[in-house]
């Protein structure tokens, strides 16, 4: 049995139905799209926790209500009184979709306020999961404590697993993104980067060059993700190249990564081999683009 814990900010998502001025209500986040899908690839008797904080108003509750019937752990999230979740809202306009969020105070922020908390959820974990996001959203002192509990989570037999999800507007500077970034990937043992967000904010020339920084760093796996074109992957030195399962018609690439990621890890967890686990990925990432949303069914649990 294994026990793996995903850290970081699920979201209200209100998105729109076909009735004009109309707006479902959902949830999502890249840490919970991530555990969504490695909850419905893993056997029963593995658990899949969720870390977070919430408030105590009704919004809070139904989103662990939520969490809890798609089979996610919800006994270590954090509940404050003073703070709600965040929330985001997908607008489409001639068929192009665009984004506003409303989190910058959200209940996740504080997360990683108490190392005590965070330290109990991983207790018993075999891997722990988390992104740049989950870092961006954190004021500083925060973001150490986290780091900190994540290298001892190491130290101590544990699994890291990061993915990087480059967010500029959630950072103050970039450089104090792509530095948090690669200080992350130094505690981390696997690092799951989409090349094109690295070539955009490290000015990697190729995925051989994102893999390479994310080695050096520390990380012994570094699978890199780049849309449709070939993905690559380090171990412990050595490069292979996947290719990703084509697509004739891409419909929404929302969660493309983050199912990509929870593919991988789940198979991995089941001690697959990494060229097994990157189509198994490719595979579940290609069935995510052809459908609309984060949370695509998958005709398993
Ligand atoms: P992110 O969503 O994090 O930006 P990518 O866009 O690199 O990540 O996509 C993650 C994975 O999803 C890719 O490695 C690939 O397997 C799959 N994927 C994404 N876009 C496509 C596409 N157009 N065709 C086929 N597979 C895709």
């Amino acid at each position: 049995m294994s026990r793996i814990v995903c850290i970081g900010e699920c979201m209200i998502e209100m998105a729109p139905t076909t009735r004009d001025a109309e707006y479902r209500m959902g949830f999502a986040g890249d840490t919970m799209n991530t555990a969504w899908y490695l909850r419905r690839l893993l056997p029963h008797s593995d658990e899949v926790d969720y870390f977070t904080a919430v408030g105590s108003d009704a919004a809070s509750g139904q989103m662990v209500d939520f969490l809890a019937r798609e089979g996610l752990g919800t006994a270590h999230v954090l509940r404050r009184a003073d703070r709600t979740i965040g929330l985001y809202m997908i607008q489409l306009q001639d068929g192009e979709r665009s984004f506003s969020y409303w989190r910058g105070q959200s209940a996740a922020r504080t997360l990683a306020q108490d190392a005590g908390p965070l330290s109990d959820a991983l207790d018993r974990a075999q891997v722990a999961y988390f992104s740049g996001i989950t870092l961006a959203i954190l004021p500083q002192a925060d973001r150490a404590r986290l780091l900190d509990t994540l290298g001892q989570f190491r130290a101590n037999g544990g699994e890291v697993v990061f993915d990087p999800n480059l967010r500029p507007r959630l950072w103050q500077t970039t450089e104090e993104m792509t530095a948090s970034v690669m200080q992350a990937a130094g505690i981390s043992d696997t690092v799951l980067p989409s090349h094109e967000d690295e070539a955009a904010w490290f000015g990697d020339a190729d995925p051989a060059a994102t893999a390479d920084r994310y080695s050096k760093a520390g990380a012994r796996t570094v699978v890199v993700k780049n849309g449709p074109g070939q993905i690559l992957a380090c171990q412990d030195g050595t490069i292979t190249e996947h290719a990703p399962v084509a697509v004739a018609e891409v419909v929404d690439t929302t969660a493309a990564g983050d199912s990509f990621n929870a593919g991988y890890l789940a198979h991995r967890i089941d001690g697959q081999t990494i060229p097994r686990s990157i189509q198994a990925a490719a595979e579940l990432a290609a069935l995510v683009v052809r459908s609309r949303g984060a949370l695509v069914s998958t005709g398993g649990a």
